[in-house]
């Protein structure tokens, strides 16, 4: 369904643009006009004196119909967005190589990558984690993230070589500028996804990510458009599998024109490292002892720190001991914070609530630690310690002491 401005009939009296609950109606050349904050609530249409805006019903006729499948099935193949960072390719570009070969071979298609900047080498490295094809961009000014670049570039590749899936991972560079190449390309972008599978039957694909809260988990699918873009949560897939022998083609793409001369609105003029504190990447630690409300404070946090320290892991965190500022968002676990997946994840004072258990749920092995024998966490703890935190992690970072002496 559209709502629509009847131009003719417009008067430009203004008396709708307050009346749209969503800001989605503004004046371009003094006439009213429907933007994409529109959500069909109708609410506009009974406001307008003229009778001119009007709703359009886009029932699919059997030639559109038509028209659409055509467009769907000129796409094909999965490429996947290959992160770097100073041209070592990102983890999480591992993880959507493995997940996309998956898709790929489901649909019997090629798996691409894109990299932009890093080097030849790093090309190669991706075929041997299971790219057939990369479509590399080698300027060295894509070396440092840039938003207009990377969705120019993007978007170039997307309209030449027609893939009918594209992803990225769900961190900071993907989240940021793979929406405005959708944007571009008019294609279906769901942002976050937890898992991916192929609709058998449609070839759709199913994006699937935790909604409401946590409490459910929904499936996303853009039927009608091409691309179907994805964004992916790190820690999430497990990465692909890596074959050096494994052979494919590496496709140079020119650095299109108008980025060129884009460069010059938004330029990078340094990169600066944050704080070990603001900069602490708990979705790559290994072992992660996490706090909850149940540390008390924010010196409850120090005995986490020593305990993290000597099992050379990381502290994380629930949303609650960060919304009482006693460790920053950075360390936060959950659907609002980090998905992390360690080998060994040590609960402290943690109740369990869902949000946070879907941010580390598919860790290897899980000790919980609280003192209360009915807490949620424990049904998901493969180890659980009944115990007020205060005893037992003091005497943890005891033993560990004595055994390392
Ligand atoms: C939209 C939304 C998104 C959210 N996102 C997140 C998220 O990303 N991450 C997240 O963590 N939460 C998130 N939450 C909040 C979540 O619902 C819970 O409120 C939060 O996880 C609770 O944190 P907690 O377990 O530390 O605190 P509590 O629920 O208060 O639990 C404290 C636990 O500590 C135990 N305890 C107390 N003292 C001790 C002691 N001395 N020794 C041992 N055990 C002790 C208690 O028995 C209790 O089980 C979100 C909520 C919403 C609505």
């Amino acid at each position: 369904m559209q709502i629509l401005v009847n131009r003719d009939k417009c008067t430009g009296c203004q008396s709708c643009l307050s009346s749209c609950p969503y800001d989605a109606i503004i004046m371009k050349d003094d006439k009213a006009f429907i933007n994409e904050y529109c959500q069909f609530c109708k609410t506009c249409i009974s406001v307008c004196p003229e009778g001119a805006i009007l709703e359009k019903n886009d029932t699919v006729t059997e030639s559109a119909a038509e028209t659409i499948a055509a467009k769907l099935d000129s796409h094909r193949g999965v490429i996947v967005f290959a992160e770097h960072t100073d041209g070592h390719i990102a983890h999480v570009t591992l993880e959507l190589l493995g997940i996309g070969r998956k898709l790929a071979d489901d649909l019997g298609v090629y798996l691409g990558a894109a990299l932009f900047g890093a080097s030849k080498d790093e090309a190669s490295e991706l075929i041997k984690w299971g790219a057939d094809k990369v479509f590399h961009c080698p300027d060295q000014s894509l070396n440092d993230f840039n938003d207009l670049p990377y969705a120019d570039v993007l978007s170039v590749i997307i309209k030449q070589y027609k893939p009918e899936i594209v992803l990225a991972g769900a961190t900071a560079i993907g989240r940021s500028f793979l929406p405005r190449a959708a944007v571009r390309l008019k294609a279906g972008l769901t942002a976050d996804c937890t898992k991916l599978q192929i609709d058998e039957g449609s070839r759709n694909l199913l994006a699937i990510r935790p909604a409401f809260g946590g409490n459910i988990m929904a499936s996303i699918l853009c039927p009608k458009t091409r691309p179907q873009m994805a964004t992916v949560r790190p820690r999430v897939m497990k990465p692909g599998t890596y074959n050096p022998q494994k052979t494919g083609e590496i496709i140079e793409i020119k650095m299109p024109v108008d980025t060129s001369n884009r460069r010059q609105s938004t330029r990078v003029i340094g990169v600066e490292k944050g704080s070990l504190e603001s900069n602490v990447n708990i979705a790559e630690a290994e072992i992660i002892v996490s706090g909850g409300r149940g540390i008390g404070s924010a010196k409850g946090f120090e005995m986490l720190h020593e305990l993290a320290v000597l099992l050379k892991g990381t502290v994380g965190a629930s949303r609650a001991a960060v919304d009482e500022g006693w460790i920053a968002y950075s360390h936060q676990v959950g659907q609002t914070g980090k998905t992390v997946c360690p080998k060994i994840y040590i609960s402290c004072g943690i109740s369990g609530a869902v949000q946070h258990v879907v941010g580390m749920q598919s860790s290897d092995i899980i000790i919980a630690i609280n003192k209360h024998a009915e807490a949620p966490i424990f049904n998901t703890a493969n180890f659980g310690i009944v115990a007020d935190v205060f005893e037992i992690i003091p005497l943890l970072i005891k033993k560990i002491k004595e055994e390392l002496k």
